[in-house]
């Protein structure tokens, strides 16, 4: 199958089957919803889509970052389109972390259920009582005790914890190391004795349940074998740091579909909203102001994230990285951009649940701050470009 023929594929698959559902999500807890969404997930492996980013071994089609961006997008369309696919966070990243890490035994035992779906995953990095924009200062540890390591430690925001069968948690391991070097990820099962899963924390009103949630977590004297570590020791930043390099292509073209989608929206009904009989919304200035700014901010988005994916993909993260960093701050603020102007076009229906433009404004807010807050990326990126001037600039 070409990668325009799965595309209209799923763009049909949306249209159809997806987009009806998503009604229901309002009126359901996600999981009160997971039996019927399973079945859809089935229907989505029948018709040969699933997991289009995992290699053929594992069930999926073995797609290049390059052309699974263009997927993404789509799927981003319904905030549950990468879910049904198989492809969404964090079990996305989890399943490329023990692809590329994962022993032989964290495979078979961990990825091969992941990815065909059976299972679900959390990663636990962020802690509450410290600034998650600067990682290295954790308090998890994880400390050896013959076979094992016994971890303790509080995490928060641990995304799609409830019902997760297992979390990679960042802990310290060597707390004399140099900053970078003192944690490891360790693959922990929620069912180990010592780890509680607090409460969903609710977030913008919402407590959410299952995959749609963000638990705290605690773990006391959590014991699991040395074997359950993700790479070297004192490796845990470094596999941090290239999860999120394709994991920031994944969130942007998920954005990016929310946006054409809020776009699509927004046009529908500046078309067929009239103020009074034929002088609808789409003849006053101000509103194609903002359909004409929103279709250039889409469109540049896009083109500046498959820009950073070929980047990513000639170049590797490391090279990329000052374009990760443009992309992650500069597609979150198009995004809330995009969706206010939505909103503020459908008037009090944009506040409703009768569309998806309200809850992904509320859910959505927080893209400017996961994975690096917008400030985090400005000045990194910032200080490497200024850095070049300085070393280039000769003594007057
Ligand atoms: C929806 C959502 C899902 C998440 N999912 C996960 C998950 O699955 N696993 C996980 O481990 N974590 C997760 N997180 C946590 C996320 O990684 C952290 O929230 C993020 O790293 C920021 O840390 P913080 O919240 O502690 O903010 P802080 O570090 O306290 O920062 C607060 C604010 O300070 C400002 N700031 C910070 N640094 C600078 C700077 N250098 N210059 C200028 N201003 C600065 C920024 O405006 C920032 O928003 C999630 C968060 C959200 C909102």
């Amino acid at each position: 199958m070409t990668i325009n023929d799965l595309l209209t594929d799923i763009r049909s698959f949306l249209d159809t089957v997806v987009f009806p559902l998503e009604k229901e999500l309002g009126q359901s807890s996600f999981r009160e919803l997971v039996p019927r969404l399973a079945k859809v997930r089935e229907e989505v492996k029948r018709r040969g889509m699933w997991a289009p980013h995992l290699p053929r071994e594992l069930g999926g089609l073995a797609m290049p970052l390059t052309e699974f961006a263009h997927v993404s997008a789509l799927l981003g369309e319904s905030p549950i389109g990468h879910y049904l696919f198989n492809c969404q966070a964090p079990d996305i990243g989890n399943c490329e972390l023990l692809h590329g890490h994962g022993s032989t035994e964290q495979k078979n035992t961990w990825l091969v259920p992941l990815a065909a779906g059976e299972i679900r995953s959390c990663f636990a990095m962020t802690e509450p009582e410290f600034a998650g924009s600067n990682p290295v200062n954790m308090a998890t540890s994880a400390k050896r005790d013959g076979n094992d390591y016994v971890i303790n430690g509080h995490k928060w925001f641990a995304s799609s914890a409830d019902g997760a069968s297992f979390a990679i948690v960042m802990a310290v391991t060597n707390p004399e190391a140099a900053p970078h070097k003192r944690a490891s990820q360790i693959i922990v099962p929620m069912n180990t004795p010592g780890v509680t899963l607090v409460r969903n924390i609710s977030t913008m009103g919402h407590e959410g349940s299952d995959w749609m949630s963000h638990a705290e977590l605690r773990f006391t004297n959590v014991r699991v074998p040395i074997a359950n570590r993700l790479g070297e020791e004192g490796a845990g930043f470094a596999l941090a740091q290239e999860r999120l390099g394709p994991g920031r292509i994944h969130h942007c073209m998920r954005w990016i579909g929310i946006c054409e989608r809020a776009f699509r929206l927004m046009c529908e009904r500046a078309v067929a909203r009239e103020l009074s009989p034929g002088e609808p919304l789409a003849k006053q200035q101000g509103i194609q102001f903002w359909v004409a700014e929103s279709r250039a901010e889409i469109d540049a988005a896009r083109l500046l994230v498959l820009d950073t994916a070929q980047q990513i993909e000639t170049l590797g993260a490391h090279q990329a990285r000052d374009r990760i960093s443009l992309i992650k701050f500069h597609v979150a603020g198009v995004l809330g951009r995009v969706l206010d102007r939505a909103i503020q076009v459908h008037g009090a229906l944009g506040l409703t649940d009768e569309t998806p433009l309200a809850a992904w404004y509320a859910h959505e807010r927080g893209a400017r701050i996961y994975d690096g807050p917008d400030e985090v990326h400005k000045s990194s990126v910032a200080k490497r470009i200024l850095k070049s001037y300085s070393a280039k600039r000769t003594a007057p």
